[in-house]
């Protein structure tokens, strides 16, 4: 083990008085918030005494994180028994002064990427319930609580819990490949001098689709008039409460036997343009105009259950054009929305659109090829990385594409354990809405007040795919010329254009979930 330098944070193994250092933070800190007696902090100092006097170091870790010289926590791996029960995690903790300073964080992301390195299988760990920032950073990293039960232990009851970190996936064997490429120009502001601008080709480590990333403007637009876009557009508006009932058509009584189907005050009824057979469109309530960032999770999740009912409702008459079930969100005229009202088109359709196709066939060769599921490898990968990632809110990921579509980057939300739309439980729908929200508020900071989102879904029975759905910020190049993000790039070669660094875009919007 050698030495690791984290600014002024330094990871170390064992140093004298290794052992009684972190005995006294466990039994200190066990003592003052759980009251904890001094059966716990002998069984700390006797268990991990026999853990240094067996301690191997081409097998087990031990890193004790000295911040100014002091003892700052400490996170152990006994791999004993790494080959049955796999690498057990222990000893980790943060003195209370430096709690929140992410060293907690650090010192398991070493702990984890040890593992890795020796081909450990899984890691478990013994926790007990009520250590919620700990718990949170543990979900993070990706391990899930298997076991709980009660027991009287250290003088308190108390509910043991066991948590285990599967190290099988494959994120290892994903390819992030870029060409990094340079232009050079001369400078007319500095007497023509040389300057060298970079940018990067990169392929989607999926589908290998192409995205050119360059590094051309802050992400900052300036914002139109929203009183001068909106006013009028309620008086002929299909969808405000006065109208929407009488304008808007019906299903015929063999699809929805009441016409349109409603949730308090939503609409759901047939689209009149239609691009498939069985669509739809639900509006988001009465109300004619919502700023990004009033939109609530509770509406947004009260319109995404009223779209699974219209889904659940398909899938009850054996409608063969229920396979698919899909949920679209145009935003605000700049991402091709003919309307101000607020509204998600519906569908469900044997007929993959053709991003979701590639991403289906790519992912089913990918589980035919390394016996994982791509989006869990990835999820794993970037949780890991942390470059792109942002979050967990229930059991949705939330993180950045590393190829993305659009200009200001894409944000991805994967659904753990769920493979299409049909799966996804009202839990996951409020989950989904309370990150949406929080990527609303994000960009909403940036200038951006447009967006698509999309749900991207496999069968219920594809074992290859995991429902998630992709958020994608729009914007005008020029407002006032009213030009779209959208040029001969992206509409004839298919090829796209960011105007940052993914990694740059979840800076700005990872505070959001934090
Ligand atoms: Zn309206």
């Amino acid at each position: 083990m050698s030495p690791t330098s984290t600014g002024r944070l330094d990871f170390q193994g064992y140093t004298p008085g290794t052992i009684g250092r972190i005995t006294e933070a466990h039994a200190v800190y066990y003592h003052e918030h759980w009251g904890f007696d001094a059966s716990f902090e002998s069984q700390v100092a006797l268990e991990l005494s026999d853990f240094m006097s067996e301690f191997q170091v081409d097998r087990d870790g031990l890193w004790v994180a000295d911040s100014d010289g002091r003892f700052a926590g400490s996170i152990a791996i006994d791999a004993k028994l790494s080959d049955t029960e796999g690498a057990r995690l222990r000893w980790f903790i943060v003195v209370p002064a430096r709690q929140g300073s992410g060293i907690g964080r650090a010192l398991i992301q070493e702990a984890v990427a040890f593992c890795r390195r020796k081909g450990y299988r899984s890691i478990f760990l013994w926790t007990f319930e009520g250590l919620t920032h700990a718990r949170r950073l543990y979900e993070e990293i990706g391990f899930r609580l298997v076991q709980e039960h009660a027991v009287r232990q250290w003088g308190q009851p108390i509910t043991e819990q066991k948590f285990v970190l599967n190290l099988q996936n494959r994120g290892d064997i994903m390819e992030f490949k870029a060409q990094k490429k340079e232009t050079v120009v001369l400078n007319p502001a500095k007497e023509m001098a040389r300057r060298s601008i970079p940018s990067e080709i990169r392929e989607d480590p999926l589908t290998g689709r192409t995205a050119r990333i360059c590094h051309f403007m802050k992400l900052q637009w300036e914002k139109p008039d929203f009183e001068k876009i909106v006013a009028g557009t309620e008086k002929t508006c299909p969808f405000c409460a006065e109208r929407v009932m009488q304008v808007t058509p019906c299903f015929p009584p063999e699809i929805i036997a009441e016409g349109r189907m409603t949730a308090e005050d939503m609409v759901l009824f047939p689209n009149i343009a239609p691009y498939d057979s069985l669509g739809a469109v639900a509006t988001m309530g009465s109300r004619h105009y919502f700023p990004m960032t009033e939109i609530e999770p509770q509406r947004i999740t009260k319109a995404f259950q009223l779209a699974m009912a219209f889904f659940r409702r398909i899938e009850a008459l054996g409608h063969p054009e229920s396979v698919y079930h899909l949920i679209n969100w145009n935003y605000m005229p700049p991402s091709g929305s003919s309307l101000i009202h607020a509204h998600l088109q519906v569908f469900t359709t044997s007929s993959a659109p053709n991003l979701m196709r590639e991403e289906l066939t790519a992912a089913k060769t990918y589980l035919e090829r390394n016996q994982s599921n791509y989006w869990d490898d990835l999820v794993a990968r970037e949780r890991e990385a942390g470059e792109r990632y942002l979050g967990r809110i229930g059991r949705t990921d939330w993180l950045l594409s590393y190829a993305p579509l659009g200009v200001a980057g894409d944000v991805l939300a994967v659904v753990d354990g769920v493979n299409g739309t049909l799966g996804l439980s009202d839990q996951d729908l409020a989950d989904i809405a309370v990150g949406l929200c929080r990527l609303m508020e994000a960009y909403d900071k940036m200038g951006i007040f447009s967006f698509n989102m999309n749900f991207f879904t496999g069968r219920m029975s594809d074992s290859f795919s995991r429902f998630h759905l992709l958020f994608s910020p729009r914007t005008f190049f020029n407002q006032s010329l009213g030009t779209p993000d959208i040029g001969a790039l992206r509409n004839l070669f298919n090829e796209t254009l960011c105007m940052a660094f993914p990694e740059d875009i979840t800076r700005m919007l990872k505070p959001g979930f934090e």
